[in-house]
C-alpha cells in the first residue's frame, strides 16, 4: 500500500506548498511604480479610477474602496446606522472581523446556524435569531459560493434589517446570473493577499444607495465632508471642511489602489484557473470514502476562494487533526477556515458558549481548506491529490 510521509513514506513533494499565494505580474510592478513617481500616493487619481472598475465589473452603482476588509465591515455597519442595543446576525464559521464589525458599533452579534450542505448561513436559522433588536444581517459568502440572497433579502426587508453582505471570498462570483456584489443592501470585499485579487492590504464596500454612499465615505474620512450640501455651517472660504460625524481614517493609498486595479483586469483569467482547479479536485475527491464535498446550489456561478474538505471520523481510522500533520508531512501546508467565532475566548468572555451553532461546530471539527489559487501548475493540482488519496485510503476503515 502506497504509504504516506507520516507513515513513514516518501512526501509526494519536496517543496512546501500552501493554501493560498498572491499572483503579481510586471503589469501590477509597473502600475505600483508608475503611482510612486506620480504627485498622488493618497487621496489621487487611482482611487476613483478603481471605484469606477468596481462598480462596472460588480455593476453596483457606488463603490468605496478602503483600508482593509475588516475596514468596508465596520463601515457598512456605520453606514446602517448599527449602534449600541442592536443586535446583528452573522454566521459563526468565518472570520472574527464578520462579528468585531458588530462589536465596534456596540452591537451585540448574533449567530444563525449554517446549512450542513453548502456551510452557508442558513435562511430558516436567521429567521429564528430575529428580535425586535435586529439592525442588520451579515451573510458571508463562504468559500465564494454566493449565501442564498434571495431568501435572505426578503427575510430583511420583511424585518426592516439591512442586508450587509462579507463578500470577502466572493469576488468573481455570479448570484442568479447576477454579480455579486450589487445584490445585497451593502457587500464588502477584501483583497488580502490570500483572497482573489489582492492590493497588499485592502477592501471595498459597493451599494446602489446614494444614501449609504454618502455615510460609507464620511465613515472612511474622518466624518469630513467638503461637500457645501452636507456642511452645516456656512463656508469660511475655499479651504472650508467640517466634520459631521465620527469617521475613521480608514483610506486605501494609490499604490494600493493601482496594484488593485492592474489585478482586476486578472480576474476573469483568476477566476477561470480557480475553476479549473476546483473541477479537478471535484472529480478525484468524488465517491472517495471519508472525505465530504461542499455542496454548490445552482443559483451560484461559483469562483471559489477556498476549496474545502471534510473528513469524515466515522469511515477512517484518523480525524481531522491527524489528516491535517498527514498532509503537512507531505509538504502540502492547508489551513482550516474558520474556527467558530463565538469559541474564542474573548467571545467567551462576552458570555457565547459552545452548543449554540451544532451544525457549524460539527463541521468545524471535520474541515480542511486545501490549496488553492492561480498559478498552481498542473504538478502542484495533481501532488494535492495524490495525497489527500494516499491517506484517505491509508487510513480507511
Ligand atoms: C478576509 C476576511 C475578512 C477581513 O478582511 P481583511 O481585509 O483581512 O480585513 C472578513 N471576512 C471574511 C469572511 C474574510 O475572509
Amino acid at each position: 500500500m502506497d504509504k504516506p510521509a507520516i507513515a513513514g513514506g516518501t512526501p509526494v513533494r519536496s517543496e512546501r506548498i500552501n493554501y493560498g499565494r498572491q499572483y503579481i505580474d510586471e503589469a501590477d510592478i509597473e502600475a505600483v511604480v508608475s503611482v510612486l513617481k506620480s504627485d498622488y500616493l493618497t487621496c489621487g487619481p487611482q482611487i476613483s479610477a478603481l471605484e469606477e472598475k468596481l462598480c462596472q465589473i460588480t455593476g453596483a452603482k457606488y463603490a468605496v474602496v478602503c483600508a482593509n476588509g475588516t475596514a468596508a465591515l465596520h463601515m457598512a455597519c456605520l453606514a446602517a446606522g448599527v449602534t449600541e442595543g442592536d443586535e446583528v446576525i452573522t454566521t459563526p464559521l468565518t472570520f472574527a472581523a464578520s462579528g468585531n464589525c458588530a462589536l465596534y458599533c456596540g452591537a451585540k452579534p448574533v449567530f444563525a446556524d449554517i446549512r450542513p450542505d453548502t456551510y452557508n448561513i442558513s435562511p430558516a436559522a436567521v429567521e429564528t435569531c430575529i428580535t425586535k433588536k435586529s439592525k442588520a444581517l451579515i451573510a458571508v459568502d463562504y468559500t465564494g459560493q454566493s449565501a442564498e440572497l434571495g431568501e435572505l433579502s426578503a427575510i430583511c426587508r420583511k424585518n426592516q434589517m439591512v442586508f450587509i453582505e462579507d463578500g470577502a471570498h466572493v469576488i468573481g462570483t455570479k448570484y442568479k446570473g447576477k454579480v455579486n456584489g450589487s445584490i445585497a443592501d451593502m457587500t464588502t470585499f477584501s483583497f488580502h493577499p490570500v483572497k482573489t485579487v489582492t492590493s497588499g492590504e485592502g477592501g471595498a464596500v459597493l451599494t446602489n444607495s446614494e444614501d449609504y454612499y454618502r455615510k460609507l465615505v464620511l465613515a472612511r474620512e474622518h466624518g469630513i465632508t467638503r461637500r457645501a450640501d452636507l456642511q452645516e455651517k456656512p463656508s469660511h472660504g475655499a479651504w472650508y471642511y467640517e466634520q459631521i460625524f465620527l469617521g475613521y481614517n480608514y483610506r486605501l493609498t494609490d499604490i494600493q489602489a493601482a496594484l488593485l486595479s492592474s489585478q482586476l483586469d486578472k480576474l476573469t483569467l483568476f477566476s477561470k484557473q480557480r475553476k479549473e482547479i476546483v473541477a479537478q479536485y471535484e472529480k478525484a475527491f468524488h465517491g472517495l470514502k471519508g472525505i465530504g464535498l461542499q455542496k454548490e446550489i445552482p443559483e451560484s456561478d461559483t469562483t471559489r476562494h477556498l476549496y474545502i474538505i471534510r473528513i469524515l471520523a466515522e469511515s477512517l481510522t484518523i480525524g481531522r487533526r491527524e489528516f491535517f500533520d498527514a498532509l503537512a508531512a507531505e509538504n502540502i501546508y492547508c489551513n482550516v477556515h474558520y474556527i467558530p467565532v463565538y469559541y474564542h475566548p474573548y467571545y467567551e468572555k462576552l458570555g457565547y458558549e459552545k452548543g449554540l451553532c451544532p451544525i457549524a461546530e460539527q463541521i468545524y471539527e471535520e474541515i480542511i481548506s486545501l490549496p488553492l489559487f492561480y498559478g498552481m501548475t498542473d504538478g502542484d493540482v495533481a501532488d494535492v491529490i495524490k495525497a489527500v488519496k494516499r491517506i484517505a485510503l491509508y487510513y480507511a476503515k
